[in-house]
């Protein structure tokens, strides 16, 4: 018989799932059956709480009566277990005692912050993502949270667009498998485990091709390319059993996301057959009011119900509104009834019917919370997260310990912006600066700090930063963007980094010293002009707790650095969206700028292209050898290539495969990224790397919007970037 003791004999675990699911739809539907209108409303309103640890956790008592008449479903935005259990204690006050479910923004990190999203996804690491969101996820729920409204996995090919350093870049493939690795990692195996937490995929859809990077704009495409490029990583976390969804804020081809039928009801709910729940985001119900596609916000709640979205999210659309649309017959209650059995599955998955309060254990807060366990994680993070983009003559690594380093740029000595964007849980006095990590690292070098520029004003402060340069061996000066200047809302027209801290790298040079450049910041940014002036530059994104020390075991060569771009970073403003998996036009790029696709003023490349990053060693990656010239249908494609280490350090490469359908009925990318491999290897050493590629990897969105695979012939392109690749050729019948 079935371990779970039934009688059955059939496929043990999967049976013992199946009659889990049906278990919990039977307890769901008990609960609906005694439930009124207005409490089935009141599970499919979010509130937020406000930020504070300490005080009234809301600031509104009207918001606490609502719970206690059971009309919230889910509170936002409050943490902790003291805090968390107050307004349970509310909610078990209500007539049939529903628990709350709390959401929080946990993007990287609550209380130990992690790198950046889009910083960590230049890991290559799957693994290490995995790790860090079930990090996350375990301090969280010790925090009495049970929902993230994480992973962001927008797929943007444009640095404008201040979002990009919440996802992972400008690749769809590797986008997916960063997203499932995320999901797996909040989630764990079963929601149930109460150190993890729900995930929730966001933002459906297509929020990152908002037009020209300008944040919450119009988003209108291709159906073709909404399938091909912008759901693929949704679609993938559907099947990785991803808890819930967020809507987007933009409108999709006339239509906003929130209200969309399409996306959510036909193709989240129906095609990909999602039983989670899918939240708005905040406001984003109320907003179609202003996008001018209903009236008030009653034709609001109607429409983003009907379109299949599930819980309102601050716009107090569904509170106000539901109960009249029932009424007059607009709305039937089983969409009602539908949306409220997704928000009690969750109840019950979680646990909380069985104790409300499993996630409020005072204990167990006060051991997870920023751990060693979960800070060594964050500092791990943080080396294999950074990106060495410039290299000269070996400047780096420090291999001895210098006598005297001149640290120079303010954001060197600033904890908000190691902390970055998205962490406002983190506590600033708890980021450790560079000028820290280098103290720790050096404890017998001298370290003589100048700020370089204003912090606030980016004003220039040249003398002391040339006095302490000319005293020191070496010159590590840190530059770049402010932690405010990605992130929701903070779409910029220029992303060049401030003038003065490139003038500040140019000056340093002149007193003749090694100068060492951190480029801080959230999303690909542009600064051709100081390039020429540093010997060598290291992107250090926003690294979180641990940075000054992620840095330093960088810049002394105890981490050898093997971060590469998830996003291209562009030379011009004006090349903006730039992305490595471009479509040949008729005209082709070419050095002979006449008639081509090519810029008049600049080049056609981007300054450094999609997975670019050097190592303190250097590699050496063979052609690839394909198992046959020529393929059927159904069969995989077998690649090999060698990878040699030809330098003196030990480090790992990451291995890049990409495909070119050379002719297809849908014109196809120039390269698209199909694999990677990451190998470490010792001086001199060499290894085989064999990927394995499927029907599947070779296949594409039709005009008709089905996946094809279609014979022809195919370049298969392995390399250390997207550029610098080496090809084979075959043949698919
Ligand atoms: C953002 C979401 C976020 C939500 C809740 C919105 O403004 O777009 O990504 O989860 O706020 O804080």
């Amino acid at each position: 018989g079935c371990l779970c003791g039934c009688s059955s004999n059939g496929s043990l675990h999967s049976l013992k799932e199946v009659s889990i699911q049906a278990l919990y739809a039977q307890k769901v539907d008990s609960v609906l059956k005694l439930m009124t209108l207005d409490e089935k409303i009141g599970q499919l309103n979010q509130y937020t709480g406000n930020f504070q640890a300490t005080g009234p956790v809301v600031e509104d008592t009207t918001k606490i009566e609502q719970i206690k008449l059971g009309l919230v479903g889910s509170m936002l935005n409050i943490k902790g277990v003291k805090n968390t259990r107050e307004l349970q204690e509310y909610a078990m006050q209500s007539r049939l005692r529903i628990p709350l479910l709390f959401g929080l923004d946990v993007i990287h990190g609550l209380r130990t912050i992690y790198p950046i999203p889009l910083g960590e996804a230049a890991s290559f690491d799957l693994n290490l993502m995995r790790r860090t969101a079930a990090g996350a996820a375990k301090e969280a729920a010790a925090q009495g949270v049970h929902w993230t409204f994480a992973p962001m996995m927008d797929v943007s090919r444009d640095a404008r667009w201040g979002r990009v350093m919440e996802g992972a870049g400008e690749d769809t493939w590797y986008g997916t498998q960063a997203a499932v690795a995320r999901v797996q990692g909040f989630q764990g195996d079963n929601l149930a485990d109460v150190h993890t937490v729900m995930a929730c995929a966001k933002h459906f859809a297509a929020y990152g091709a908002c037009i020209a990077g300008k944040d919450y704009n119009t988003v209108d495409m291709s159906e073709q390319t909404l399938h091909e490029v912008y759901l693929p990583p949704f679609k993938a976390v559907v099947e990785a059993g991803v808890a819930s969804f967020m809507n987007s804020f933009n409108d999709i081809n006339g239509i906003p996301a929130t209200g969309n039928q399409y996306i959510q009801r036909q193709l989240l709910k129906g095609d990909w057959n999602f039983n989670g729940l899918t939240v708005s985001d905040w406001g984003s119900i109320g907003e179609m009011v202003a996008h001018g596609y209903v009236p008030d916000l009653k034709g609001a709640a109607e429409s983003a119900i009907l379109a299949g979205s599930d819980m309102d999210m601050e716009s107090r659309a569904y509170v106000g509104h539901l109960k009249e649309l029932v009424e007059a017959g607009k709305v039937s209650e089983k969409y009602i009834d539908d949306a409220v059995r997704r928000v009690l599955l969750k109840k019950f998955e979680l646990g909380l019917f069985d104790d409300p309060y499993r996630y409020c254990n005072e204990q167990r807060e006060k051991e997870t919370v920023l751990s060693e366990e979960l800070r060594n994680l964050s500092r791990e993070a943080g080396v294999k997260s950074i990106v060495l983009l410039k290299n000269e003559k070996q400047a780096l690594p420090l291999s001895e310990a210098p006598k005297r380093i001149a640290v120079v740029g303010a954001l060197a000595d600033s904890k908000v912006d190691m902390r970055g964007f998205w962490a406002n849980e983190g506590v600033v006095e708890e980021m450790v600066t560079v000028r820290e990590g280098l103290a720790s690292k050096y404890p017998d070098t001298s370290l003589l700090y100048a700020e370089g520029y204003d912090l606030e004003t980016n004003e220039l402060k040249l003398q002391d930063a040339l006095r302490v340069a000319s005293q020191s061996d070496v010159v590590i000066v840190a530059v770049g963007e402010r932690y405010f200047s990605s992130g929701e809302a903070k779409s910029r027209a220029d992303i060049n980094i401030p003038q003065s801290h490139q003038q500040l790298v140019k000056e340093l040079k002149q007193t003749g010293k090694k100068v060492i450049v951190l480029l801080m910041g959230g999303r690909p940014m542009i600064f051709n002009e100081m390039t020429p002036y540093a010997d060598a530059i290291l992107l250090t994104w926003w690294l979180g707790t641990e940075a000054g020390n992620a840095i330093a075991d960088v810049l002394a060569g105890d981490y050898n650095p093997s971060g590469k771009l998830p996003m291209s970073f562009p030379l011009h403003v004006g090349q903006v969206p730039v992305y490595y998996n471009y479509k040949s036009t008729g005209r082709p790029e070419s050095k002979n700028k006449g008639y081509t696709c090519c810029y008049q003023d600049i080049d056609f490349e981007p300054a450094y292209p999609f997975g670019y990053g050097l190592s303190y060693t250097t590699f050496e990656i063979s052609e690839p050898v394909l198992s046959k010239e020529t393929y059927t249908m159904g069969d995989v494609v077998e690649v090999t290539v060698k990878v040699k280490n030809t330098g003196s350090y030990a480090g790992k490469e990451t291995v890049q495969l990409y495909i070119r359908d050379l002719v297809a009925s849908i014109t196809r990318p120039v390269k698209e990224l199909r694999g990677y491999e990451q190998v470490l290897l010792q001086p001199g050493e060499e290894k085989s790397v064999s990927f394995k590629l499927s029907m599947n990897d070779l296949g594409f969105y039709d005009s008709q919007l089905n996946f094809v695979v279609e014979p022809g012939n195919f370049l298969v392109m392995c390399g250390a970037n997207s550029k610098d690749t080496k090809f084979a050729k075959f043949t698919l019948n």
